[in-house]
């Protein structure tokens, strides 16, 4: 089967998935000239066993609110692909959440994980749950709850869940206890993102920030420049966001703007990092708050960050947040590079629109990966039992998101569509997943 009757095929499987169909359209499209050129990688179907997912989970998770009341929410794990190592990606706590939105986030980390290298296969999941405004109570006997289904299909060599929007440092403690106690075993190696204390491993906590900074810092040197001096604005001011204006502070950037629910926040001195710190790690609030501290700075009820003139824009918040308006501001604007801290921000016009102008773009499957990567070292740590120095894993995801870069960059270049690096990510990640399903023969 090509690329274009795939396509066509999952779309008629997945007639209720519009996302993910959109999203398997795009990344086919991208490996149409591989699939011409390397006809073995069509061979033992496994074009059509990429795109179906190896199994789909979705379970009750019944828990009781602070007021006595019994709430039943819906719990999902889409494992997609398995034939690089056991299946990874985080859980999402967001009341918006569908099967929908988790094959296309699944599918992405399929991919996403191949690039980094590791050992790593692809899945992602989580419930319909709003931990916001929840005491903590509240949040662990979700936490339980949701465990006790869940801990059936995961471990080590299994299943390795993380966090993502909704789900950080308090979620991943309740759940890892009740995977404790539901197992009968201290198994660190089960989940990532824990706390160092326990387990974790040093810099996952800033490591898709860091990463992405890391990854933007490769596009520039190839167009001979670099970050300090740059204006750049960040979307969010969740785990992403916030470790991605860290660094990019660290190294001689102005951050300008960031955003959460509420709206933008911006600051013509430069957004102080340790203030967005205390209101989201510490009091859990919102970012208007931070214009007490800082009285120049000013906070936009309900707008975005975008319409900020800026030479780097960070879109770090939830998918489809940047549109081809967006872009289009941003353009007129100046920007030079856009890169993808959440999975799936821009829209595909937006992407396009971009291409057009020219502005450099880094796809969040290649950008973002430094924190799945990262949970990769924690793996390691764990399996070895040991705790690597803060200055060890940051360089070792340095090291991994120039390499992610490369490897974008020489497969875009391969298929004759150099500076592509969303095409290159999609050719690069699918080749070595194809590579290991026709090595594991047809199971
Ligand atoms: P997070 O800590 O929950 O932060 C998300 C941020 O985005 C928050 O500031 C939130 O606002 C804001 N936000 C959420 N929904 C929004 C909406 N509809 N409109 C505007 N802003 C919205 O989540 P995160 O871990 O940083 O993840 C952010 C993105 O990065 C997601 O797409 C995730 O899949 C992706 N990602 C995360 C990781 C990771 O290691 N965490 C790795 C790779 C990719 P409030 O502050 O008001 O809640």
């Amino acid at each position: 089967m090509d690329a274009s009757g795939m396509a066509a095929l999952i779309e008629r499987r997945w007639p209720d998935a519009p996302g993910f169909v959109a999203e398997a359209r795009g990344v086919m499209t991208s490996l149409a000239p591989v699939l011409r050129s390397a006809s073995d990688l069509t061979t033992d179907g496994v074009l059509e066993r990429f795109c179906e997912p190896e199994r789909v989970l979705m379970f009750q998770v019944p828990w009781r609110a602070d007021d006595g009341t019994v709430r039943v929410n819906r719990g999902y794990r889409v494992q997609f692909n398995s034939a690089l190592g056991p299946y990874k990606g985080g859980l999402r706590f967001h009341p918006e959440v569908g099967l929908d939105l988790f094959l296309s986030l699944a599918f992405e980390q399929v991919l996403k994980n191949s690039l980094t290298g590791l050992r790593l296969g692809g899945a992602k999941g989580g419930a319909d749950f709003e931990p916001q405004g929840r005491s903590d109570a509240e949040v662990a006997r979700f936490c339980a709850s949701f465990m006790t289904e869940l801990h059936h299909h995961i471990g080590a060599d299994v299943d390795v869940p993380a966090g993502d929007i909704g789900v950080g440092g308090r979620e991943i403690g309740y759940l890892f206890g009740a995977y404790k106690r539901l197992v009968g075993r201290f198994e660190p190696g089960a989940l990532t993102g824990k706390d160092p204390t326990w387990g974790g491993s040093l810099v996952r906590r800033e490591a898709t920030g860091y990463g992405l900074v890391y990854f933007v810092r490769e596009m520039l040197r190839l167009q001979g420049q670099e970050l300090s001096g740059k204006r750049a604005v960040v979307s969010g001011a969740g785990k992403v966001a916030i470790y991605a204006m860290e660094k990019l502070t660290q190294l001689g950037a102005g951050v300008l703007a960031c955003s959460d629910r509420g709206g933008a926040l911006v600051d013509p001195d430069g957004i102080d990092v340790a203030i967005v710190k205390r209101i989201k790690e510490v009091e859990r609030g919102g970012l208007q708050g931070y214009v007490e501290a800082r009285p120049r700075a000013r906070y936009l009820p309900a707008a975005n960050v975008w319409a900020q003139p800026c030479d780097i824009a960070l879109p770090c918040a939830t998918q489809g947040e940047l549109d081809v308006r967006d872009a289009r501001r941003l353009i007129a604007n100046g920007v030079g590079l856009v890169a993808e801290g959440a999975n799936l921000p821009c829209s595909a016009d937006a992407i396009a629109a971009l291409r057009a102008a020219g502005v450099a773009f880094g796809p969040g499957k290649a950008a973002n990966a430094g924190g799945v990567a990262t949970s990769g070292l924690e793996m390691q740590q764990n399996a070895a039992q040991q705790a690597w120095s803060f200055e060890d894993v940051d360089a070792r995801l340095r090291t991994i998101m120039a390499d992610i870069h490369r490897r974008c960059s020489e497969a875009a270049a391969r298929v004759g569509q150099e500076g592509d690096l969303a095409v290159g990510a999609n050719v690069a990640g699918f080749e070595r997943v194809a590579r290991a399903m026709l090595d594991l023969g047809v199971v």
